[in-house]
């Protein structure tokens, strides 16, 4: 899933990993659990998960690739926040090469407009409270989208695996969509 903050990556990932009998890795959550656990990792990406940043590459790769492989053997994976950077992107493309088994089949960008953006991610705050969903750090998380996670949509694209999904619909619309896709694709035949 390949998505703007706010865009219904986290909701759809975990709506596909349960119709496909899939694991859904969010880069996102694992981080937060990370910092919510005090360990090594979460102290040090507390500072930048706060102010909206990207924490770097190497810390990211080091709690990802394992479950990345983990799931690959298991059956399969909903990705939900990586890869975020080109450099992560070429990581994960490397890693897939050196192991069998490993491989990225279908890119989703849900494409959200910002207003709407915006306006769920501040509903977003004021239900769930998570500490980066403040007014300034959410224009942030926007703009590091658009300057480091947007070119992956041409990377993606030039790969031929990218599908572009209108997210703006209602969740229930945007599931449907994405499974027609798949299926139409061969990638959710006889499962769900
Ligand atoms: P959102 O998409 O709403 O910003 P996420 O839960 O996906 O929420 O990510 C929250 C934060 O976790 C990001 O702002 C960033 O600090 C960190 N993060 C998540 N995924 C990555 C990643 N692939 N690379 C670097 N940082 C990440």
């Amino acid at each position: 899933m390949l998505a703007a903050p706010g865009a219904g990556k986290g909701t759809q990932a975990d709506r596909l990993a349960a119709r496909y009998g899939i694991e859904h890795i969010a880069s996102g959550e694992i981080l937060r659990a990370e910092v919510a656990a005090a360990t090594a990792v979460g102290e040090k990406a507390k500072d930048y998960l706060d102010r909206g940043d990207l924490v770097p590459d190497d810390l990211l790769l080091d709690i990802i690739a394992g479950r990345v492989l983990t799931a690959a053997l298991a059956g399969g994976y909903v990705l939900d926040g990586f890869p975020r950077t080109l450099a992560q992107a070429e990581a994960a493309h490397r890693l897939a090469v050196e192991l069998d088994g490993v491989t990225l089949q279908a890119v989703l960008h849900l494409e959200v407009g910002a207003d709407e953006l915006r306006s769920r991610l501040r509903a977003r705050a004021s239900r769930e409270g998570r500490p980066d969903d403040t007014e300034a750090t959410i224009e942030h998380r926007l703009e590091v989208f658009a300057s480091q996670t947007e070119p992956l949509l041409e990377y993606y694209r030039s790969r031929e695996i990218l599908h572009t999904i209108d997210g703006e619909r209602q969740p229930d619309e945007v599931t449907a969509e994405i499974v027609a896709l798949l299926d139409s694709l061969g990638l959710g035949l006889g499962l769900g």
